[in-house]
C-alpha cells in the first residue's frame, strides 16, 4: 500500500492544520506557506490524487466543495477578489497527490501565473 500523503496524514489527525472549515466531505486549513495573505486548502475527505483522477461518482462532492470555497471566501472577507487554483500534475505544479483547491486572497493577484 502507498504511502499516505501529508494531506491524508491532516484529514486523520496524525498532524496539525490551523482548519478554517471542517465537515463530512471535506477539510479546509491554512497553507503552511502562505503565498498570499489569505491562502486556505480545501481538499475532499475522500483520497482522490488529482483532477486527472475525478469521475462522475464524484461531482456532488466538487460540487459542495465549490460551496464551501465561496462560503470560506465570505468568512475571511475577500470580497475584494480572490482566485481558486488547482494545479494538476508535474508541469501543473502539483506537489501534494491529494485533490486541493488554493483559495488566494488579500491583495491583488498579477496574470498570467508564472
Ligand atoms: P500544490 O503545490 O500541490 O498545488 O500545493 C500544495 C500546497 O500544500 C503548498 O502550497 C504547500 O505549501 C502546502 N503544504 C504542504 N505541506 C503542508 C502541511 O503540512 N500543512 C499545510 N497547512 N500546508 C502544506
Amino acid at each position: 500500500m502507498s504511502e499516505k500523503t501529508i494531506f491524508k496524514r491532516i484529514i486523520d489527525g496524525e498532524i496539525p492544520a490551523n482548519v478554517e472549515h471542517d465537515d463530512e466531505h471535506c477539510l479546509a486549513f491554512h497553507d503552511v506557506s502562505p503565498q498570499a495573505p489569505t491562502h486556505v486548502l480545501v481538499i475532499p475527505k475522500k483520497e482522490i490524487a488529482s483532477v486527472d483522477a475525478i469521475s462522475q461518482a464524484d461531482a456532488a462532492l466538487l460540487g459542495h466543495m465549490w460551496v464551501v470555497i465561496g462560503k470560506i471566501a465570505s468568512e475571511l472577507r475577500l470580497g475584494d477578489g480572490y482566485r481558486v487554483v488547482v494545479n494538476c500534475g508535474k508541469d501543473g505544479g502539483q506537489t501534494v497527490d491529494h485533490l486541493h483547491f488554493h483559495i488566494l486572497g488579500g491583495r491583488s493577484l498579477s496574470w498570467p501565473p508564472g
